[in-house]
């Protein structure tokens, strides 16, 4: 590490967070986490795009943990992802990313499960739901889940998402969720017919590579 490499400990974080990062050993930054994490703290909506490997998943977390107010109960950030395989991955990041937030509930919502189970846990409440598009749909459709508090939406892994053909699920899944939200987008790649698709849910976005 160069002493010119941009640490966790510069940016304004909550002091608990930081020294959290500390203990998974994440002291600097990777080069997509820097460009994009102080976007994320003024708010503005992002498009980020880097390559897998390179941090994405805490970039997002941090994003959406240094907002989330565990006090309030209802579901706060919304992160969708192509698969269920995906989806526990970014759970289990989220999960050590809030350990130093007490009391986050973070569920993931995938298919290949019965409803049932989710449908309670949605009533018992969850800050951060983690999910990927079929069966949200399925619980925007039952009305189990109540996306308008939404302040933070992750599109992970955008790219994949498209080319898998669950672009029209995602448009469904982005009218459940607050205008007033902030809309992050990540993706490997961001071609332009992407761009095009995805332009009507991004509120004047930040790019950053
Ligand atoms: P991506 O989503 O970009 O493919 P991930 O979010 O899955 O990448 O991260 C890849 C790996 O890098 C994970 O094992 C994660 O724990 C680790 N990682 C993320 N950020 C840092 C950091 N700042 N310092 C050290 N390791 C990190
Ligand atoms: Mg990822």
């Amino acid at each position: 590490m160069t002493h010119t490499a941009k640490r966790f400990s510069d940016l304004p974080l909550n002091p608990a967070l930081i020294s959290n990062l500390e203990s998974l050993a994440y002291l600097a930054m990777t080069e997509i986490q820097a460009s994009s994490i102080p976007v994320m703290l003024e708010h503005r909506d992002l498009i980020a795009q880097a390559k897998t490997g390179s941090g994405k998943t805490a970039a997002f977390g941090i994003g959406i943990l240094s907002k989330l107010n565990p006090s309030y109960f209802a579901t706060q950030a919304l992160v969708v992802c192509p698969t269920r395989e995906l989806a526990d991955q970014v759970s289990n990041e989220l999960r050590r990313l809030a350990r130093a937030t007490p009391n986050v509930k973070i569920l993931t919502l995938c298919g290949g499960t019965p409803m049932r189970p989710q449908i309670a846990s949605l009533e018992h409440g969850a800050h951060i739901v983690v999910g990927t598009p079929g069966r949200l749909l399925d619980h925007i459709g039952r009305s189990s889940i109540n996306l308008a508090t939404v302040q933070t939406l992750v599109l992970d892994e955008a790219d994949r998402m498209v080319d898998m053909g669950f672009f029209e699920d995602i448009v469904g899944i982005v009218a459940a969720c607050s205008p007033r939200r902030q809309t992050l987008l990540f993706s490997a790649t961001y071609p332009n017919d992407m761009r095009h698709a995805t332009s009507s849910f991004l509120r004047d976005p930040v790019e950053v590579k």
